[in-house]
């Protein structure tokens, strides 16, 4: 039993309330992001708004916060998972009670409206349209970061809300370690015979029945089960979990080019295993799920790319794949493996290969960056974008729609999301790292019947079943003896495409 402690015990009697009004809430937005009629949106959005306002009354409810002072005063004497629940709940609370009623309904009304018009905006490719409100959005970030206070940097207690304990400086470091090795590899696979801005894979047309069977095919593979789990259609592909018992994913489909289907499939799988893993002892409690948004992309990644794109796991589905695909019986293995594997420079960062992703991010880091110092200026942002994806990609970004105004995150006011997409990839080079060290190389245990339950009950017991137990920074120590590096990645990628184009 994890949870012995009488006050514990009490807070979490009161808690189930709020993780029920939580996974109602899962349930709710997942009929809205899949089959939901199209006109109820507006009568969605009024009861979500009203059942989030029950929430936050729960989570400030003066009983709850005299039950968790309580708890701290006798900190020493509880086991980790009842420390983890102090901590994970004292935040929530400091977070709503830092952030006035007025200023959150504010941020709500411009962010909401935001988004719509920056939908149009992307539309018709013109940045002067969001302008005003993006300008609108920085200033009340910056309000926000003041609110909920920082030590140095303001882009601190924004980052803290995505990724708890990391900072500007954290990322100015790892950023600074990765951008030239990538920019070298990039550069040698760009030289090297073997490259292709384009490959024919692309261009084939495929039927939506055939592609289901093929995604239903390689998730069986993964171990996927429909009793706790099942795949649907999303204009966009998401993972959402409803219970540790129900998570669900969404997966997408295109006239042609394939491979978009089966990683984005593969990718929300990854994430989808993290909840179904976290240990059930933590169900409805503060603790259950994934730690934070950089731990989740590392398990979608980890899947989608190390073994996803893994020339091994490639061969697993090679026959499979043709006899649902017929087309690809004029390609060899080869030809496939490239296909899933190709390095090129892309405006559009969701469209970015392992090797060239992460330059999308330092752009967008540093665009953010200089926006909360002041250095940059919302209407200089088009110009500074195509001069950095130059400098980065030598891309040449010819209209807003593929540069500035690609992404939804800042019409949502999310401002700090974005390195946290790089950090989860590089956590997966860690966790690629400390299971080699532990289980052998990846190549032979994908080759193994059982390799692929075997990762994933490492993976289960060094990172899933702990849930947000412990803070980001603890648990990576935990995990790999070691703090953050980025080499585990930088070693993976380099000794991965070494290999694909023959560099020297
Ligand atoms: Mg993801």
């Amino acid at each position: 039993m994890k949870f012995q402690n009488k006050i514990i015990k009490n807070i979490l009697n009161k808690y189930y309330y709020i993780s029920s009004l939580e996974s109602l809430i899962s349930l709710a937005d997942w009929d809205l992001n899949t089959y939901m009629p199209e006109s109820s949106a507006e009568d969605r959005g009024f009861v979500l708004g009203k059942v989030n306002l029950l929430i936050k009354n729960l989570i400030l409810d003066k009983k709850l916060k005299k039950l968790l002072e309580k708890a701290k005063e006798n900190l020493e004497k509880l086991n980790d998972y009842e420390k983890g629940v102090v901590r994970v709940l004292e935040r929530e609370i400091n977070i709503i009670e830092k952030l006035p009623n007025e200023f959150i309904e504010k941020f709500n009304k411009v962010t909401n409206e935001a988004q719509i018009i920056w939908r149009n905006a992307k539309k018709e490719n013109n940045f002067e349209k969001f302008k005003p409100h993006l300008e609108k959005i920085v200033e009340l970030i910056k309000k926000k970061a003041e609110y909920l206070g920082y030590e140095e940097h303001p882009y601190d207690a924004l980052i803290d809300l995505f990724e708890e304990g990391w900072t500007t400086k954290d990322f100015e470091n790892f950023f600074e370690v990765i951008k030239k090795p990538l920019k070298d590899l990039f550069n040698q696979i760009r030289n090297s015979p073997f490259y292709k801005e384009k490959h024919p894979l692309e261009e084939e047309k495929y039927e939506k029945e055939q592609m289901e069977k093929l995604n239903y095919y390689v998730l069986s593979l993964l171990n996927f089960n429909p009793a706790r789990s099942r795949l649907d259609i999303a204009p966009h592909p998401f993972e959402t979990a409803i219970s540790l018992n129900d998570v669900r994913i969404t997966t997408w489909y295109h006239p042609k080019d394939f491979r978009r289907s089966l990683t984005a499939t593969i990718h929300e799988f990854g994430h989808s295993l993290y909840e179904l893993q976290v240990d059930p002892e933590l169900k409805f409690t503060p603790l259950q799920g994934g730690l934070s948004y950089a731990f989740h992309e590392s398990q979608s990644r980890f899947w989608e790319n190390i073994i996803g794109r893994n020339p091994i796991f490639l061969a697993k589905i090679f026959e499979k794949a043709k006899e649902f695909l017929l087309f690809l019986k004029k390609y060899s293995f080869e030809d496939f493996v490239l296909y899933f594997n190709i390095v090129r420079p892309e405006k559009i960062r969701v469209e970015a290969d392992e090797v060239t992703y992460h330059f999308h991010i330092i752009l967008r880091f540093e665009l953010e960056k200089g926006l909360l110092e002041e250095k940059i200026k919302v209407n200089e942002l088009p110009e500074i974008w195509r001069a950095k994806m130059k400098e980065y990609l030598d891309v040449d970004v010819d209209n807003d729609k593929e540069g500035v105004l690609q992404d939804i995150h800042w019409s949502m006011g999310a401002i700090g999301y974005f390195p946290t997409y790089s950090l989860g990839t590089f956590l997966s080079g860690m966790w690629l790292e400390a299971l080699q060290n532990e289980l052998g190389v990846i190549e032979e245990l994908l080759k193994e019947e059982n390799g692929i339950l075997r990762i994933q009950n490492w993976l289960k017991e060094k990172i899933h079943k702990y849930g947000k137990t412990y803070p980001s920074k603890d648990l990576i120590s935990k995990i790999c003896g070691k703090e953050f590096s980025a080499e585990p990645f930088l070693s993976y990628i380099k000794n991965k495409y070494n290999k694909l184009y023959n560099l020297p």
